[in-house]
C-alpha cells in the first residue's frame, strides 16, 4: 500500500533509539523527509550520520533538543522550517516510564512525571501546530502506553500521567480539526533501550536476553507470547500519520500483543 508519504516532512521526538528511531526509518524508506531530537547531542550525530549515509543529507535532520525545554523546541520548529519549509506530520514519542508505587513516589516524583508526560506533548504540539495548519494533511500521533486505560500499581505516576495525556488529546483532536487529525498509540511492551536497561540491570546475570524478554513476556500475560518490535509500533505510527488515515482521528490503536483486559 503506498502511504502517500513521499516528500511528506514528518518530526519525530525522541528519534534515536527504540520507536522514535524505527519510525524515523520507516518513513525515509516511504521517501518522507525527517526531522527527529533527542538530548544526547552525540546520539544524534551518530544516527543522522547513519541515516544520512542511507537516505540522503536532504532527507534528514537530526538536532539535541530535550522535549521539555520549550526555547529549544521552538528553535527546532524554526530549524525544520528553514530546511524543509513545512510540516506535515509529527510524533511525539520521546519520553520514559517511571517504576514506583504510590507509597514510594515523592511528591517531586509526581511533579517530573506530570512534567514529562504533559510538556513533552505540549511543547512540540504548541511550536509545531501554525506548521501543520498550513499543510494539507496536518497529523499528529502521540505515542502513548496502555497504561493510560490499564494502569499497574507499580507504575502508579506514569499510569495516572499517561491516562491524563489521552484525554488531552482526544479534546484538542476536537479542537484541531478539521485542519489537524490527532491519534496515539497505546503500547503495551516493545523491546527497546528502556527494556534492554532493565534486563541489564537483572538480578540473575547468568539469564540470556532472549530468555529474559521470553520469560517477561509469560510473566504478563502477553497473548502474542513475545515483546513487540520497535518497528511493528513504527508501522501502526506510519498508518496514523499518513493521508492514508484520512478519516481517523480522536482514535487510538493499541500494539501490545493483545495484553489489554478491556473492551
Ligand atoms: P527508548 O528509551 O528506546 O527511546 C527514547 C527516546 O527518547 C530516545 O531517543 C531518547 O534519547 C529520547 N528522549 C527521552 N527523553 C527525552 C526528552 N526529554 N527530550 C528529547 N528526547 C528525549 O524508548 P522507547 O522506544 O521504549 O519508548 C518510546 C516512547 O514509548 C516513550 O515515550 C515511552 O515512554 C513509550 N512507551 C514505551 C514502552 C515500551 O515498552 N518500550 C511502553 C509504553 C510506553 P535521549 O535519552 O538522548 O534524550
Amino acid at each position: 500500500m503506498d502511504l502517500l508519504l513521499k516528500n511528506k516532512v514528518v518530526v519525530v521526538t525522541g528519534g534515536t533509539s527504540g520507536i522514535g528511531l524505527a519510525t524515523v526509518r520507516r518513513l525515509l524508506e516511504e521517501g518522507g523527509k525527517v526531522a527527529f531530537c533527542a538530548r544526547t547531542e552525540s546520539k544524534v550525530q551518530e544516527i543522522s550520520k547513519l541515516l544520512v549515509a542511507d537516505f540522503g543529507e536532504c532527507n534528514v535532520l537530526g538536532q539535541a533538543v530535550d522535549v521539555l525545554d520549550k526555547d529549544a523546541v521552538i528553535r527546532f520548529k524554526d530549524q525544520v522550517e528553514r530546511e524543509f519549509g513545512q510540516c506535515d506530520g509529527l510524533i511525539t514519542n520521546a519520553g520514559q516510564g517511571r517504576v514506583s508505587t504510590f507509597l514510594e513516589t515523592e511528591d517531586q516524583d509526581w511533579r517530573d512525571e506530570l512534567e514529562l508526560k504533559y510538556f513533552s506533548q505540549l511543547n512540540p504540539i504548541n511550536a509545531f501546530k501554525p506548521l501543520l495548519d498550513r499543510s494539507e494533511v496536518g497529523a499528529i500521533v502521540a505515542v502513548n502506553s496502555l497504561l493510560a486505560y490499564q494502569p499497574e500499581p507499580h507504575m502508579v505516576c506514569t499510569s495516572s500521567a499517561r491516562a491524563g495525556v489521552q484525554n488531552l488529546l482526544k479534546s484538542i483532536s476536537v479542537e484541531f480539526a478539521p485542519s489537524i487529525r490527532v491519534n496515539s498509540i497505546l503500547i503495551g511492551l516493545v523491546e527497546s533501550a528502556q527494556w534492554m536497561r532493565r534486563f541489564d540491570a537483572r538480578d540473575d546475570k547468568s539469564i540470556s536476553k532472549e530468555k529474559w524478554f521470553e520469560e517477561l513476556a509469560i510473566k504478563k500475560g502477553i497473548p502474542l507470547k513475545r515483546l513487540g518490535k520497535a518497528q511493528e509500533a513504527a508501522n501502526t505510527i506510519l498508518f496514523l500519520v499518513s493521508p492514508v488515515s484520512s478519516y481517523v482521528t480522536g482514535a487510538h490503536i493499541e500494539v501490545s500483543g493483545g495484553l489489554s483486559r478491556f473492551i
